[in-house]
């Protein structure tokens, strides 16, 4: 299973000086399976880039999974150039909840005043497949969801192919429980012994205290789960739009020298745009 992010920044995509290390495209993740399936989750800014890609590619089939409909998740969706192209087939997962909900998302975001281009002159094919709330399968990985703790709900992942997992939390309140949310406990549990882990790591411990149910965990509380479920790759995610690469470079030292003082075997890094991992069997 091969992951790429196209982008890791939270709420707002930013650009300039300050963001160059990290990025500042809105949440993308690209998945290219072992029987060379392409999965992408949630449609951010980095999904342009990553259609562009693709395009040079001549890749034709694309596989979406939504993990909830906040702006910074989908904004990206209409800049995706393979919508354009009429030998493009793309099919959408029926997550993070079952029926007609991503349809209706879909929909919504591509209609006058608010876009120019309606849904329906797109040129490609799409087709919507069930997926949530139970596992699912596209090509070699299996899927399986958890609900978030967030305003409005949505689904986290993980995904698993030849014994290797990589789960992706983003949006995910590790502090408090909201509507249709898990416990600490059960999200500990979802992430056990996972290979990679991306979690929402907005905030620090001292914002997190002022920003109390607003969806987003502090970035300890994002290293404490990772330590309680023994992962061995920790990558803070939805970056805080206001932290610099600076700010960012200071708390991965402290999350690392915090496991260290533990002595805990974990790996723990801010994950930046265009950064890419291959987990394999023999890795
Ligand atoms: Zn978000
Ligand atoms: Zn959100």
């Amino acid at each position: 299973m091969y992951i790429k992010c196209w982008g890791s920044r939270g709420s707002i995509p930013v650009s300039g000086a300050s963001y160059e290390k990290y990025g500042g495209d809105t949440t993308c993740i690209e998945i290219r399976t072992e029987s060379d399936d392409l999965i992408i989750v949630d449609a951010g800014t980095g999904l342009r880039r990553l259609g562009n890609q693709l395009i040079s590619e001549d890749r034709s089939v694309f596989n979406f999974i939504f993990t909830h409909s906040h702006w910074d998740h989908l904004m990206g969706f209409p800049f995706f150039k393979p919508l354009h192209k009429a030998e493009s087939n793309v099919y959408m997962q029926r997550c993070p909840f079952p029926g007609r909900y991503i349809e209706t998302i879909v929909t919504k975001l591509m209609r006058p005043p608010h876009f120019p281009v309606r849904y329906s002159d797109l040129k490609a094919s799409i087709f919507y497949r069930n997926g949530c709330p139970g596992p699912f399968s596209i090509g070699s990985v299996d899927i399986t969801p958890v609900s978030l703790s967030h305003p409005n709900g949505g689904c986290g992942y993980r995904f698993e192919e030849n014994g290797r997992r990589f789960v992706f939390l983003t949006d995910n309140e590790l502090g408090f429980t909201h509507e249709g949310g898990r416990s600490y406990r059960e999200y500990v549990e979802f992430c056990e012994g996972a290979d990679l882990l991306f979690h929402d790591g907005e905030f620090t411990p001292e914002e997190y205290a002022c920003s109390v149910e607003w969806g987003h965990s502090s970035y300890m509380d994002a290293l404490n789960l990772a330590i309680d479920a023994k992962v061995r790759r920790l990558g803070i995610f939805h970056l805080n739009q206001d932290r610099s690469d600076a700010d960012m470079d200071r708390i991965i030292e402290t999350c690392n020298e915090y496991a260290a003082a533990r002595n805990v075997s974990l790996e723990c890094f801010a994950v930046a745009r265009d950064m890419a991992f291959q987990l394999s069997p023999d890795l």
